[in-house]
């Protein structure tokens, strides 16, 4: 048996799975994992196979249908969220450490994530007091009702890039509408994901509500996008993978909603501030290392300007500075493992290769504190052309291409040439363009004079292979209800 650990020190310890409010082991499958930063082991967690992932599900199931969650009033769903938000700000500063070693992110990242659940499950705690069905005007003759149900027992599968913060998009509008989850972690992040259940059992939030169980994709996580007691999948990550969720969940009509891949865009016009655009797009380029579905990854620039922009943006890119994730300084941290770094330097490779031009960047520590990490020192691309791969591919890496377009109309073109469709910016100084580009761009989100484009009461998803259905907002919260139409006639008939 594992026992449920929660290191504070240098070593995180034995981690088990988390179903019906205890740690369970697998059946004795376990995996080491170790700091991208540093090489060092962090923890040794359990392995949740297909069986294991089925249990969770069954429990799930059995707990919705007993009801006392699903069928609580939303003032306690609220209490108990709201509970749950002040145990995470309690624990903030462990959770960030222990974020920021697994994932290699920069300390003060992690802690912005952590707040940013935290803000999260507040959120939606008060969003399940005025979740509400209608009254729709039908006919003279009678009353219809719609009301809004849980939809049932759900499965949220969440990738290694944000794992804390994701996994809260995800538990809280789920919770808030009554339903029970399995939530599965990404192989390699699971352990503040694994966190969050006994964090829910503290909160009041009965035993089998809240399920986590880390195990690979392919096995734990198709178990559980399969098994009939699972009634909405909710997916972040690959495109592909996503196609696949979506074809697995066919057969039983499941409700799936995907957050996948992006090649989001800066539009860069002559009229802008560039100095604003600069320091800005830097971190919509290179936070989290690149590796961020909204990452700015492709620059489009006004000819004009194009020479100035590239020259300011290099330069703001060799400033960055890329260290020790625990360093309240460091600005970018590592990449999320060696093999992932690999495949952003056969990006970089290919790049050069179809004739673009490396500014910076690209370096690889080869001594120092962080030569035993998976780090990689943020690129930058000019003469790149839109047929590129780097143009054209998410790279998911610190890697930005700068491209330039004469008019207005062809950096529309360019932005919209991708199969993506997730985020974007666009910079300028003109209102009326501002408007009338933003309507014309096929994306879930784009901001004007800024990087942020992800807020809490706004929907967040992707159009195209971007993905189908959206987080946040109260769209997130409907999509995990169902609705039911009720008639009642109240006038006799003829
Ligand atoms: P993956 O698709 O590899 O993994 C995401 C999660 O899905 C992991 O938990 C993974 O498990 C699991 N998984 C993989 N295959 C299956 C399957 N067949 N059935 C069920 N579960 C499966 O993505 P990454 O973790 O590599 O994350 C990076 C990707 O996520 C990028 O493409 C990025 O753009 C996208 N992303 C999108 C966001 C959005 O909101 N649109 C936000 C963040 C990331 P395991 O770890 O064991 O493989």
């Amino acid at each position: 048996m594992l026992p449920a650990v929660f290191g504070s020190g240098e070593q995180v310890d034995s981690v088990g799975l988390w179903i019906e409010g205890r740690v369970v082991a697998t059946n004795g499958a376990t995996a080491d994992l170790f700091e991208p930063a540093t090489g060092r082991a962090l923890a040794r967690v359990a392995v949740a196979g297909a069986g294991d992932a089925e249990h969770a599900a069954e429990v799930a199931a059995r707990v919705f249908r007993e009801g006392a969650w699903s069928r609580t009033s939303a003032a306690a769903r609220q209490r108990a969220l709201l509970a749950l938000a002040a145990r995470i700000r309690e624990q903030a500063e462990a959770l960030a450490q222990l974020e920021a070693r697994n994932a290699g992110k920069p300390i003060s990242d992690a802690r912005w994530e952590v707040d940013a659940a935290a803000q999260c499950f507040e959120f939606f705690a008060g969003a399940a007091t005025v979740l509400s069905g209608r009254v729709p005007p039908v006919d003279g003759r009678g009353l219809s009702v719609v009301l809004r149900k849980p939809v049932g027992p759900c499965a949220l599968i969440v990738p290694w890039n944000f794992p804390f913060l994701i996994a809260a998009w995800k538990l809280a509008p789920a919770l808030a509408a009554g339903n029970t989850v399995v939530l599965k972690p990404a192989s390699a992040t699971p352990l503040s994901a694994l966190r969050l259940g006994p964090l829910a059992r503290e909160a009041g939030i009965p035993d089998g509500v809240v399920n986590v169980v880390a195990g690979p994709g392919a096995s734990a996580g198709a178990a559980l996008v399969c098994h009939p007691a699972i009634r909405k999948i909710s997916f972040t990550g690959d495109s592909s993978n996503g196609a696949e969720i979506l074809h697995l969940a066919a057969p039983d009509i499941k409700r799936v909603s995907l957050e996948l891949g992006g090649k989001s865009a800066s539009l860069v016009f002559a009229d802008a501030d560039l100095e604003a655009c600069v320091e800005s797009s830097l971190l919509a380029g290179f936070g989290n290392a690149g590796q961020d579905c909204c990452a700015r990854s492709r620059i489009l620039v006004e000819e004009s300007v194009h020479d100035r922009l590239v020259e300011r943006f290099t330069a703001a890119t060799r400033r960055l500075r890329m260290g020790d994730p625990l360093d309240s300084d460091t600005q970018v941290g590592s990449l999320i493992s060696s093999a992932h770094r690999e495949r952003v330097l056969a990006y970089v490779e290919t790049g050069r290769a179809e004739g673009a031009r490396l500014l910076c960047g690209a370096e690889i520590p080869s001594a120092g504190a962080l030569a035993g990490g998976a780090f990689l020192s943020p690129a930058v691309f000019s003469d790149v052309t839109p047929a590129m791969r780097i143009a054209r591919e998410e790279i998911f890496g610190p890697v930005v291409a700068i491209l330039p377009f004469r008019d207005e109309q062809e950096a529309v073109a360019l932005a919209n040439d991708s199969e993506y469709g997730l985020s974007g910016s666009l910079w300028t100084g003109d209102a009326r363009r501002a408007l009338r580009v933003a309507r014309a761009l096929e994306t879930g989100a784009i901001s004007v004079n800024a990087s942020r484009s992800v807020f809490l009461e706004a929907p967040f998803g992707g159009w195209k292979r971007s993905g189908m259905g959206r987080e946040l907002g109260i769209e997130a919260l409907e999509g995990y209800t169902e609705t039911t139409s009720i008639y009642f006639e109240t006038e006799t008939e003829g």
